[in-house]
């Protein structure tokens, strides 16, 4: 495992992070722990600034908290100025709950209920960005009802697929989020919503894959963007947003070859810049919306080595004291992690050692064929790069309570997200 941001070794061989020894955390808050590297959330967020103030350029820092959503993450993220991309009525609830800002809100979501329609515009969030035909007139019937009005962005798939290393430029239409661009749909949606009294529409949207490494995907779609964006201006005088979505890359593994992230979001700029002169426009006021690449590195989880089996000739396994309830990204689409003994950092790694989860379910794997320092029943097992789609997505599958989540910064730990309790489990039980 590579260590990242504040982590360091101490003198004793134990992974520290934020200045905190990771066998004190593990003692004191249990394990599965989830660990938060404050500081080095604060740098992701500084590298998203520098590139934009590099341009001089208007823009929105969003952050897409359905990567990782809590309150303390929501305070943070207000603590750095930051905008905040809620996709349910359950996020909007976490962020009002730790006094987010309304005005700095948006909502996603390819169904958004009229309940959650209703919450957003009762709470006064800035925008919504709407992704169908249907969502335009459930939330003009809101609107109506309550006789108010509501900013909107439309959600347009630009024809462009950008998922890791690779970008498909078409054939990509096929996606259940936003309004597609090349079979017209998009422009459709922009004439319905400039006949809805109630709707302002402010922005236009796009999104276009996650964990991704060229800038050329960004660039091909912000293109199309931006022609889009010039035939909507002609008649809507209030647009002034371009969102460009989230979805930059972050290294899992050392094989994960990405520029610095302050180059990365420059280079999307650039594109946007571009786009923006070849069809004669100023470059509008830009949101991007990154989760992973703010939050992802940041986590470190720690599990504690339990029962190990041997198959001879096969492989060796050791099993952990969490799994895919805490961490369903391997056996979702087959994630790739790197890990160390937390305990023994100093001692070579020599054996190669497949993680599994405590689930009944073989699918149940955090790490297949991982190279660790002869792990013992009661070492300390540190999984990098789990901040991001790991907590968020945690459940209780076999009734295993959820693991509890501490950020630690300049030598502190605060416990955010206790431990669940077996009584907790039982809470909704009638
Ligand atoms: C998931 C998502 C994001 C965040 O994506 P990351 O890959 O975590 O940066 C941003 N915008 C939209 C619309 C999303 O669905």
């Amino acid at each position: 495992m590579e260590l990242n941001g504040t982590s360091r070794v101490n003198q004793k061989g134990v992974l520290e992070i934020g200045g905190c020894a990771v066998d004190d955390l593990a003692k004191t808050y249990g394990t599965p722990l989830i660990i938060y590297d404050v500081a080095q959330i604060r740098e992701r967020i500084q590298a998203y600034r520098n590139a934009f103030q590099f341009f001089q350029v208007p823009y929105a820092l969003a952050y897409a908290s359905k990567a990782f959503s809590c309150k303390a993450m929501c305070r943070l993220a207000d603590d750095e100025a930051m905008w905040l991309d809620v996709v349910s009525g359950g996020e909007l609830y976490t962020a009002l709950a730790a006094n987010f800002p309304a005005g700095r809100i948006y909502m996603h979501g390819n169904n958004k209920t009229s309940d959650e329609l209703e919450y957003a515009v009762s709470s006064g969030i800035h925008h919504i960005v709407i992704d169908n035909f249907d969502e335009i007139n459930r939330l003009v019937e809101i609107l109506d009802k309550h006789n108010t009005a509501m900013q909107i962005v439309l959600r347009v798939t630009p024809g462009v697929d950008a998922h890791t290393h690779e970008f498909i430029t078409t054939g990509t239409q096929d996606s259940k989020f936003g309004f597609d661009l090349f079979s017209g749909q998009a422009d459709q949606a922009v004439n319905v919503v400039l006949r809805q009294p109630r709707l302002t529409l402010i922005g236009l949207h796009m999104h276009i894959g996650s964990q991704i490494f060229e800038a050329e995907g960004f660039h091909v779609a912000s293109e199309r963007m931006a022609e889009l964006f010039s035939r909507t201006k002609v008649n809507c005088d209030t647009l002034e947003w371009f969102n460009m979505g989230g979805g930059l890359g972050i290294r899992y593994t050392k094989e994960d070859h990405l520029p610095p992230l302050e180059e990365a979001v420059k280079g999307l700029i650039e594109g946007a810049k571009r786009a923006f002169e070849r069809v004669g426009l100023a470059l509008p006021k830009l949101i991007v919306e990154p989760g992973r690449s703010i939050v992802a590195e940041a986590g470190t989880t720690i599990y504690r080595v339990g029962s190990r089996k041997s198959v001879p000739n096969v492989r060796d396994y050791i099993a952990i004291d969490g799994g895919m309830t805490d961490n369903p990204r391997l056996a979702l689409y087959g994630a790739v992690y790197e890990a160390s003994i937390a305990n023994r950092m100093l001692d070579e790694p020599t054996m190669t050692v497949s993680v599994a989860g405590k689930c009944c379910e073989s699918g149940d794997m955090i790490l297949w064929d991982a190279l660790l320092a002869q792990p013992q029943p009661g070492d300390l097992l540190a999984v990098s790069c789990t901040g991001a789609y790991n907590y968020s997505m945690a459940s209780n599958y076999n009734r295993l309570p959820r693991p509890a989540v501490v950020f630690v910064e300049r030598g502190e730990a605060r416990l955010v997200i206790r431990r669940e309790t077996y009584a907790d489990v039982c809470t909704l039980d009638l």
